[in-house]
């Protein structure tokens, strides 16, 4: 259910109905908004009446349930966007958040060469792999903890912030540690056990779709780190598993506007693992402007040839410079900025 309260109520009203909901076995979580403040409450839906019963306060314009599955991330209870604030950047806002990077943190110079590259081009966000989740065991895994000091040191270096996989409930603490957004991946989104603790980080968390993910699904894993206490969850289409065989996995963009209708959370495309390779890159990242995105996360490598993970869809620091010079046009069309 979710307790709207007349605009102007003080925060003394707002305190006293989050200790009634309390009091009733719900756990409230208050939203403040550019006009009222909503406050959600969480909880088994059998007391609905008693909740129903707020309405009598002065300060409670309505009592009303949420229809959605999902309670924390619907546009019911928060109309306004959330906008995620990474070290300046605000995700959800006006400009757009590009993340740009490797698939896989291999060296040192890859990650120096790459970060300047993708800065000089106009990405505000690092990313990088560490940790990675392969379908093999006998692929490359990651650098793992060299390769988070790296891309730590490579952040300082270019002040951009990091974006990083974690994908064990045991790694959390380390990986937040050397980086500023946590990326949930396609193959870990319905891991609840992981999910509830990088809501305890109260980092952000880009949590990607999984492959096999319907969007209700994706929403109710998001649901699950708003309501661990953590409302900085970014989501990030990547592509899911269709018939098609032409390209590594079918981009959905119908989920952009689709997303925007149901949740205030910001929403970035990955056009590099939603395509599976660099010549198709450019013209979906400029279709997930077009339709809506919040920003892109693109694999780039100076070296694509060399790649020790997804060569085939990472591009060139100079190829990534145009698709950039592409979006920026895009996003002007859009009344945005890249
Ligand atoms: C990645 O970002 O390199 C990655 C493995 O992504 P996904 O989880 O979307 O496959
Ligand atoms: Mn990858």
């Amino acid at each position: 259910m979710i307790i709207v309260l007349r605009s102007g109520a003080t925060s003394e009203e707002v305190d006293d109905v989050c200790r009634r909901i309390e009091a009733m076995g719900y756990r409230p979580h208050t939203i403040r908004g550019e006009l009222r403040t909503v406050i959600g409450a969480v909880g088994d839906d059998r007391g609905k009446e008693r909740l129903r019963a707020l309405e009598s306060l002065e300060c409670v314009e309505n009592v009303q349930p949420i229809l959605q599955p999902f309670k924390l991330a619907s546009r019911e209870v928060k109309s306004e966007p959330t906008i995620v604030e990474v070290d300046g950047i605000a995700i959800g806002g006006r400009r757009l958040a590009i993340m740009a990077g490797p698939c896989s943190v291999e060296s040192r110079e890859q990650m120096f060469e790459v970060a300047a590259k993708v800065k000089a081009a106009g990405a505000n966000v690092l990313r990088g792999g560490a940790f990675k989740p392969r379908t093999s065991p006998y692929a490359f895994q990651g650098l793992e903890e060299e390769g988070l000091k790296l891309l730590k040191e490579a952040s300082r270096e270019t002040g951009l912030p990091v974006v990083t996989e974690v994908m064990e409930p045991e790694k959390v603490d380390v990986v937040a540690e050397h980086s500023d957004i946590l990326q949930i991946g396609a193959r870990n989104v319905q891991n609840f056990s992981l999910l509830r603790r990088v809501a305890e980080t109260r980092k952000p968390v880009l949590l990607k779709r999984g492959m096999s993910t319907s969007i209700q699904e994706w929403l109710l894993s998001a649901e699950y780190v708003l309501s661990g206490g953590n409302p900085n969850v970014i989501l990030c289409e990547r592509g899911i598993r269709t018939f098609e065989t032409a390209t590594r996995f079918t981009l959905d963009l119908n989920a952009v506007p689709v997303l925007k209708r149901l949740t205030h959370l910001p929403v970035v495309v990955d056009p590099s693992h939603g395509t599976g390779h660099w010549e198709y890159v450019e013209s979906m990242a400029m279709a997930a402007i077009a339709a809506g995105a919040d920003g892109l996360i693109i694999e780039v490598h100076p070296r694509p040839a060399e790649a020790l993970s997804d060569g085939p869809q990472s591009l060139k620091p100079e190829r990534f410079a145009q698709v950039m010079a592409r979006v920026r046009r895009v996003a002007l069309a859009l009344d945005r900025e890249a």
